[in-house]
């Protein structure tokens, strides 16, 4: 009999296991396929979903890092998310924008990047706040010469946390949260490095608008707002701002220490437990069919010919898994990918997709609109849509 650990977030023995996940294709977060067989659950305590912390999950994490590459689908370049009118910036750099114009940012200070990657965001940093001081910390020393070399950055840590000798004015930490198996223990450290006034900026996938985040085998946790926002209260952060309308799908977060200021409002009390897990259940039900119709509508179209998809990251390469043998072309809006291969196949640019081609957009409705309206301009080629589904 399989066993179910405890809660990774709230330590309570309530996880309620989610049926029909396990036979679903997986992806890791470095965007390689991944084979069926995960678990997913949902906490009856606080809610969370999140993948059991077995030993069988956690021997599968270390065999995906152990081959880990940063931005792999984009040739090590970071994705940049695409406005409405199409126009795209690096995801970095539109959150350090919003901090920098938002949050009254001092000229000067010190800067950490807690999973730096491929130092993406230092280099926007570097540009945006150029007196700053910065460092890196990654898991290993594989990136130290790249990340020693852009400019302000002072020190680089590999390895644990806790080793981090000095403290920030701003730790900023861009989808790694969702990685550890005890965000709350994470967040705590990087809380620590803060100095009184510090500010810590979080970046996580959200998961009411992110179905496929659910697929993501190497994500420990998928936050909402209020698993997240309980999941920085009790590791002692007061949230200054959590928002979903930074960047699409996503969840970004600026908070501090959490001693309140001077009649600094309490949060309201929270819904019971009984009702935030059952709607936790319900979402991640629905996020379940919509993928399996997803899946199952896009076989029904490659029966019908060859199609190209939308896209060259998670959702397209997920479902391009499912009909392979049908993809006739990818098509993006990213001028850093177009004109290139992507699994065999040519990246189109829309403007570039053959008179009556049929184009499928892997993404929830509501975004797949955004992507028809543009499309539609064109009007050469048939644009297919996925299944209706409400994500929010
Ligand atoms: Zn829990």
């Amino acid at each position: 009999m399989m066993t179910t650990p405890s809660c990774h977030l709230c330590g309570h023995d309530a996880l309620h296991e989610v049926a029909g996940y396990g036979r679903l294709l997986r992806i890791t977060s470095d965007v390689r396929i991944w084979p069926a067989g995960g678990r997913l659950a949902v906490c009856r305590a606080c809610g969370a979903v999140q993948k059991p912390a077995t030993a069988a999950w956690r021997s599968e994490c270390q065999a995906i890092y152990s081959t880990y590459v940063v931005y792999r689908q984009n040739g090590g370049n970071e994705q940049a998310v695409f406005a409405s009118s199409g126009g795209g910036e690096a995801r970095s750099l539109l959150l350090l924008r919003k901090l920098v114009d938002g949050f009254g940012l001092p000229s000067d200070g010190h800067h950490l990047d807690f999973g730096c990657g491929d130092g993406s965001l230092l280099r926007n940093a570097a540009a945006l706040l150029p007196a700053w001081k910065r460092a890196g910390a990654e898991l290993n020393d594989s990136r130290r010469p790249e990340i020693e070399a852009i400019p302000g950055v002072e020190d680089f840590y590999a390895g644990s946390p806790s080793a981090i000798p000095r403290r920030f004015d701003l730790v900023t930490t861009v989808h790694v949260l969702e990685h550890f198996e005890r965000p709350m223990a994470i967040l705590s450290t990087l809380v620590g490095m803060l100095v009184p006034d510090g500010k810590l900026v979080i970046e996580v996938p959200d998961l009411r608008t992110s179905p496929f985040d659910l697929l993501i085998a190497d994500h420990a946790t998928h936050f909402t707002p209020a698993v997240l926002r309980n999941v920085l209260t009790e590791s002692g952060l007061y949230v200054d701002c959590l928002t979903d309308s930074w960047i699409p799908r996503e969840l970004s977060v600026v908070a501090r220490h959490a001693a309140l200021p001077e009649g600094t409002a309490v949060l309201p009390t929270d819904p019971p437990a009984d009702q935030v897990w059952r709607a936790s259940l319900e979402r991640v039900e629905h996020h379940i069919d919509w993928l399996t119709r997803l899946r199952d509508s896009a076989r029904a179209a490659a029966v019908a010919g060859p199609v190209g998809i939308f896209g060259t990251s998670i959702a397209a390469t997920w479902l391009a898994a499912h009909v392979s043998d049908s993809i006739a072309f990818f098509v993006d809006e990213d001028m850093q990918r177009v004109g290139g291969t992507y699994l065999g196949r040519p990246i189109l640019h829309p403007r570039q997709v053959p008179d009556g081609a049929r184009v499928f957009v892997a993404h929830t409705p509501a975004f797949a609109d955004k992507i028809a309206c543009r499309l539609a301009e064109l009007d050469r080629f048939t644009v297919i849509r996925p299944p209706d589904g409400v994500f929010v």
